[in-house]
This record gives C-alpha cells, structure tokens and sequence, in this order.
C-alpha cells in the first residue's frame, strides 16, 4: 500500500471561505520558497493481518500526553490495509496498545483517535454517549437553549460539539434555535456521518440536521465538498437570537456552519463600550460587532467587508432589529485597501474592530500571515484617536498567543502609538478547550486602549 503525499493538517473549527484568496496567495508564494516536504512513507504491514497502525520508537509520547493526532511521520507501520475513515488501533513500537483512532490514508495527520480504552467499542453506543456528553457539559455550564436542542427553543444558538475537544475529533455542530448545523472535517467523522445524524435526531429532535462539510480543511483531508439537508427540512428563514440581538443565518450559503457563534461574549463587551463612539467594524460578516455597537448607543458604524451577500445580509440584521439604520455605513470593499483609503481621508474613529479570517491555518503560513496582521493593526492603531480602543482578534491556529501579541506591539511601535492591553479575549464557553489539545484554543483577542 502506498502512503499518499503528506499535507499540512489544519484545525478546521473557524473556516471561512472569505480567507481563500489570501490562503491561496499563500499556499503559491510557499510552493515557490519552500523546500519540498519530506515524504513519510510508513512501512506496508501484512494486508492480511487485522488493521492495525504500529508507531516508530519514541513516537508514541504525544499520545500518551492525550493529544489526538497521530502525524503521519510517527507511523512506522499499517497492518491489514484498512480504508480512511476505518476504526483501527494504534500501538507503539512495542506493540503495546494506545488508542483507537481513525485512519486516513490521504492526510498528513494518518489517524485521530477517538478512544484512550481498549475496552471501548467504537460504534453508535460510544458515539451517542460522546455526544451526550457535549450536550449535558453545555447544559451544566448554562449555555443551551433550553429544553437543550429541542423544539421551542425561541432561536437561540450554541455550539453543541466542538471535534476535537469534544472527543469527537472533526465533528463540529452548531444549532441556530431548531435547526443544527453539521459539519464533518476529518475522515473518520466522514465515515460516522449518518450516525451522527441519527443520533442528533434521536437526542434533539430538530426541524433540521443541514450538512456544512465544505470547509478548505476538507481539502486537506482528502475529502471532497457535500453539503445539503440531512435530516428533516430547512426553514425558508433561520435567526439565531444572540444576548437579546437576532441575527438571520444563512445556513446554506453563509460562511462557515452560518454564523460566527465564537465571538458572542466579545461582541457583547465591544456593545457595552460602543456608547457615543464612532466605531469601525472591519471583516463585519452579518454585522455581528456592527450591531451591538448600535445597540450600545453608538454614534456612528462603519462596516466593512468583502461579501455583499455579508453586508446586504447586515443590513436587513440592523432592520430586523429595529436599529437605527442611518447611524449605519457599509463598505463591500478588500479591508487591506478600505484602511488605506480611510487613513488618507484622515477619517478617525473611537473603536475599531478587526476579526478577519484565518490568515494563517497551521504554522506553516505564519510568516506571511504575520505581515498581514501587522498590516491591518498597524492602520487600525493610527486610525485611532487618543483613548481610542482596539478589538483585534486572530483565529489563526498557526498563530499563538505569544505571536499575536507581538505582531500588535510590533504595529503599535510602527504606527508610532503606545497601547496598553486592557483584556485578553477568546471563544465563548460552549468552543471549550481541552488541555491536552492547545490547537482548540484556536481564537485570541486583545483589547487595547492607545494613549
Ligand atoms: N466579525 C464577524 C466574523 C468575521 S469572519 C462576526 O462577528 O460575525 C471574516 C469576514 O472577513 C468574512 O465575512 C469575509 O467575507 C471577510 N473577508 C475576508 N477577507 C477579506 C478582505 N480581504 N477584505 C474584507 N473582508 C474580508
């Protein structure tokens, strides 16, 4: 058996198709700079044996520290030729079991495990208890809709599984009241999609389950595109009801499952300190920071973004809300070019919000991605007056907390301000962590107030 060529893994839980173009800016300047990967082909077991991945020596210490993937440079052998998407166990060099996983033949990450026990049978009971789970840890900590998942639930909406940090490695699903979106991004979650479906079903009873399985990580797992009803059928209108604030999604075309459910407690704080404030809101999607800040008593909103189906869908957001529309500007417009222009017009603001896509999918981009950073909070820092508060945020997984800080003291120096961090911020409660799995805490955010 052949081992497929590597590819850069990704942690696929803040896809947005509107990063594409700069991602394949990206991915063509590294092809042009970079040497080629190195190609780690595991050895070819016994076709006849029982699937089984066996680890080099020594490769076998992440797993044993509970992180979920198993790169494909770690495997020294694969017994029994099991197809992707296949349960099958991994052991260490000296045969020694570690975990259940699922294989993927054409991906750099060669299997994510689903289970640290032996004893554990991957099948519908072990996914329906996983997925309970998720749901019972949300209802403990106050973030569902109550009753959870089900009917009636006035349109609220929660993360209910959240891949990896779930333990439920490229299972993500969100609900928008009673419609839940799925969305599938790793091979083995690919093979339980039904399951998973019947499950939701069973559990939550929703008027829909609507596949969202077109994130780029897909592409990186091999996988092809699919997206559709999966269970039930769609409402001609979904809204999601956000701290009071009701927001349309659009499930089917919109980015990601539809909406952005990550910032919600951001988005609140930045309606809080929008009072009397002109307030920039770059990377705007639906309007999500846009809205609160009008909400919050805003002066005047500018909003910016390059999808027009984004902002016309803003726009009826600020109306279905009842929101002061004429305190509301919108620009479809590349933020890149949009900054430059606003800093030539000598237009100045009293908070500005930068959220943009994720620059940079795994480490392998954070150099250029770290320009593009600078770039944008360098304009930002010098579109601000004095006291002025910036909210920039980075979903980069291949940006760390270190970097990010130290991109925006790097813009900060060259804008020729000082700033001070008046909070750090991240995703809300229900897009948990978990600590042997750092690459979840993939969403980082600082507040700072220039002098
Ligand atoms: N802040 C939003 C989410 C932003 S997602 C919320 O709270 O809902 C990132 C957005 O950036 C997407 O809407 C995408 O269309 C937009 N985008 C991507 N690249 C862009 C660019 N170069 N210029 C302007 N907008 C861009």
């Amino acid at each position: 058996m052949s081992q497929a060529k590597p590819r850069a893994p990704s942690t696929p839980h803040r896809q947005s198709q509107g990063g594409k173009d700069f991602r394949k800016r990206v991915q063509r300047d590294k092809q042009h700079t970079d040497k080629p990967a190195a190609q780690s082909v595991a050895r070819v077991g016994s076709a006849a044996a029982k699937p089984c991945i066996t680890l080099k020596t020594g490769r076998e210490k992440s797993l044993q520290r509970r992180h979920p993937w198993i790169f494909s440079g770690a495997v020294d052998c694969i017994d029994g030729a099991p197809k992707s998407g296949d349960t099958v166990p991994v052991r260490d060099a000296d045969g020694k079991f570690l975990a259940w996983a699922a294989y993927n033949a054409d991906s750099q990450i060669s299997a994510r495990v689903w289970s640290w026990h032996e004893q554990d049978v991957i099948d519908k009971v072990f996914f329906r208890s996983r997925i309970t789970s998720a749901i019972s840890a949300r209802r403990a900590l106050g973030l569902l809709p109550s009753p959870a998942g089900g009917r009636g639930v006035g349109g609220e909406g929660a993360r209910l599984i959240h891949a990896e940090s779930d333990g439920l490695p490229g299972l993500i699903v969100d609900q928008y009241g009673d419609v839940l979106v799925m969305q599938l991004g790793s091979a083995g979650a690919e093979h339980w999609r039904e399951t998973f479906a019947d499950i939701l079903q069973e559990l939550c009873a929703p008027a829909c389950i609507y596949e969202r399985s077109d994130s780029d990580g897909r592409e990186l797992e091999g996988l092809p595109k699919r997206c559709g009803v999966l269970r039930g059928t769609l409402p001609e209108k979904v809204e999601v009801i956000e701290n009071g604030v009701h927001f349309a999604v659009d499930v089917a075309a919109g980015q990601k499952t539809g909406f952005y459910l990550d910032q919600r407690n951001n988005r609140a704080l930045t309606g809080t300190l929008a009072q009397d404030k002109d307030v920039l809101n770059c990377f705007c999607y639906t309007g999500g920071f846009s809205l609160y800040a009008l909400r919050g008593g805003a002066k005047s909103v500018l909003s910016i973004d390059s999808s027009q189906e984004a902002i016309q869908l803003a726009q009826a957001n600020v109306e279905l809300n009842g929101l002061d529309s004429s305190k509301a500007e919108w620009q479809c417009a590349d933020v890149f070019e949009a900054l430059r222009k606003l800093r030539d017009q000598a237009r100045r603001f009293d908070l500005i919000v930068l959220d943009p896509p994720k620059f940079a999918p795994t480490a392998a981009f954070a150099e250029k991605a770290s320009r593009a950073y600078k770039d944008i909070n360098l304009l930002g820092f010098k579109l601000l007056r004095p006291g002025g508060l910036l909210f920039t945020y980075s979903c980069s997984g291949g940006i760390s907390d270190d970097l990010f800080q130290k991109i925006i003291a790097g813009a900060a120096l060259d804008a020729g301000v000082d700033a001070q961090i008046v909070n750090k911020l991240h995703a809300a409660a229900d897009h948990p962590v978990l600590l042997s799995f750092p690459e979840g805490a993939y969403l980082k955010g600082l507040v700072l107030r220039v002098e």
